[in-house]
């Protein structure tokens, strides 16, 4: 896949101890869980900018959370509906000192200790997105030219993998625009568009596809296969383990009146509003560039290197 046509090895193992290896990643014992050198962050930095570069001229709204939600709109976002498998939740000690005591004695023995702790007002934030909604919810109805969010933040989801492309810990930068059915597909479709154009600055290999979201259970798979069949969501892949199974890098996703119902966001005439996000998986981005063109950076081809830092 490299330009210079060096081998790289196949699998996502041996992809994920190169990186480690190379000192990019830092391992910590748990599959899905890295530490980042100095030289990945200043790349997924790099990247960052770059999003800005070609999104920042739409006048969005800069939000920026912490990578929790409340719970309570976490509860009110039906996330547990569709994907209760990768939701985290926070969960803290509230005992008294006896209850204290008991909890060192069984660590102390290696017993089950974390059953005595309780859930706080704290839920791991699974897309950088979900807390825009509630908040421009409370806003009244919408402007006549709708909303348009730029969100950035960690977010957890449960899927421990050996993939180095599959965290559990991850950031996602995202587009959300909100407003007309019209105002939101145009949004859409204009990303798509950017989206490629901007991967394709970075000499990086794409395509686009339709895609689905991995829906909980029997009904999960219904509502999967209507996501698909009505082209609600969109991914750009790029090869990263593997050549037959590229990696969702970036993806375009249509609600439709999903979260505007939820959160009773409106248009001026008092319709249901649409949304519409764009997220872009940094890592995921960051490790696409790191296995095309190489885990030395400086030795990345020089157009890519001037798309980056100038
Ligand atoms: P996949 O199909 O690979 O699981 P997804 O459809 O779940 O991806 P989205 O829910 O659309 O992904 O999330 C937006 C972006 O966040 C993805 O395009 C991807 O780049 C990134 N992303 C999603 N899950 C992970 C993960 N576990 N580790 C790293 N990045 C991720
Ligand atoms: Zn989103
Ligand atoms: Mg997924």
């Amino acid at each position: 896949m490299r330009a210079e046509g060096t081998p790289v090895e196949n699998g996502q193992a041996a992809f994920r101890d190169a990186l480690i290896a190379a000192g990019l990643l830092i391992p910590t014992g748990v599959d899905g869980l890295y530490g980042r050198s100095g030289v990945f962050e200043d790349v997924v930095d790099r990247f960052n900018d770059l999003i800005t570069t070609w999104g920042g001229g739409d006048g969005a709204d800069v939000m920026r959370f912490p990578p929790g939600v409340a719970r309570h709109q976490f509860e009110q976002s039906g996330y547990l509906k569709s994907f209760p498998h990768l939701a985290g939740t926070v969960h803290a000690f509230k005992g008294d000192e006896r209850a204290h005591q008991s909890l060192l004695r069984r660590l102390e023995e290696g017993e089950e200790w974390t059953d005595a702790q309780m859930a706080t007002n704290v839920v791991l934030t699974p897309a950088a997105c979900y807390p825009v909604y509630p908040t421009i919810a409370e806003r009244g109805p919408l402007p006549a030219d709708g909303a348009l969010v730029d969100v950035y933040s960690y977010c957890f989801r449960h899927e421990p993998s050996l993939d180095p492309a599959r965290m559990q810990l991850f950031r996602m930068r995202e587009y959300v625009r909100a407003g007309t059915p019209e105002q939101v597909m145009a949004f859409r479709q204009s990303w798509v568009e950017r989206g490629r154009a901007l991967m394709e600055s970075l000499a990086l290999p794409v395509a686009v596809d339709l895609a689905n979201d991995p829906f909980f259970g029997r009904a999960g798979r219904m509502l999967a296969v209507s996501q698909r069949d009505q082209g609600l969501k969109f991914e750009l892949l790029i090869p990263i383990a593997s050549v037959e199974q590229p990696t969702a890098c970036l993806s375009f996703n249509y609600h439709q009146d999903h979260f505007g119902l939820l959160w009773d966001l409106r248009t001026p005439d008092g319709a249901v509003a649409h949304t519409a996000c764009v997220g872009f998986g940094m890592e995921r981005v960051a490790l696409a560039l790191f296995r095309h063109h190489g885990l030395d950076v400086k030795a990345w081809p020089a157009a890519v290197r001037a798309v980056l830092w100038g």
